[in-house]
């Protein structure tokens, strides 16, 4: 199910994969020793083994905002394969880029990136809007939900496939990297909802954007 691309990374790099309860986040990637690129462990929340990435990318979505007192809610609609295929996905593209024969380190983006980043959490201009790029997943300051639909209008009009992706160009390049193979290789659909009760209040398929359909080809150079 995964890429060829990614799949041979994972098996040429990749020491351990574990489960570990009490991460902060859902999947981590860690490169145990700089100069040796076959030390990557990886550590995944054991939640992920029983939700469909539907589940999976709603719980995540939402953990990035404080309950509303206005029943304001958001849900991702992904598909009901297993969420361990996203976080392997997205896990797996770390790996290809932590291990890029190029001279790339975390602060020169590769391809994939190169337009849209200047640095690892720096957007480059015109992409830098101050709506995107909140640490809310990492830093357990969630939002306020009054200010989703402004995000997500802001989402809309920007090349990044999630708000998790306009966090730093290695998320950028692995859900970007997640989002193509899930929506134009297994088929699944993608769509981020803003409702309230049963109204939709903002509704964004982001690979269905014009600037993120614009990155295709550079993902697309990837497969064989
Ligand atoms: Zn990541």
């Amino acid at each position: 199910m995964l890429p060829a691309f990614e799949r041979r990374a994972l098996q040429n790099h990749v020491r351990s994969i574990s489960f570990v309860d009490g991460l902060p986040m859902n999947g981590l990637t860690l490169l145990d020793d700089p100069a040796d690129p076959n030390t990557i462990d990886i550590v995944i929340r054991p939640a992920v083994l029983t939700e469909t990435i539907s589940q999976f990318l709603t719980r995540k979505e939402r953990s990035c905002y404080q309950p509303s007192e206005t029943h304001l809610e958001v849900s991702v609609d992904a598909g009901s394969l297993d969420a361990t295929l996203d976080v392997l996905l997205h896990e797996g593209m770390h790996v290809v880029d932590l291990t890029a024969d190029s001279a790339t380190t975390q602060d020169s983006p590769p391809t994939l990136a190169a337009g849209y980043w200047q640095s690892l959490r720096t957007r480059r201009v015109p992409y830098d809007s101050n709506l995107l790029g909140n640490a809310c997943f990492f830093s357990r300051s969630p939002l306020s939900m009054d200010t989703a639909p402004a995000i997500y209008q802001a989402l809309a009009q920007s090349p990044f496939v999630s708000l998790y992706a306009t966090t730093n160009w290695l998320d950028d390049s692995a859900e970007l990297v997640a989002m193509y193979h899930l929506t134009h290789v297994l088929q699944q659909p993608y769509r981020i909802v803003l409702h309230r009760d049963e109204q939709t209040i903002v509704s964004l398929s982001p690979m269905e954007s014009p600037l993120v359909v614009a990155r295709f080809s550079a993902v697309k150079a990837l497969y064989p």
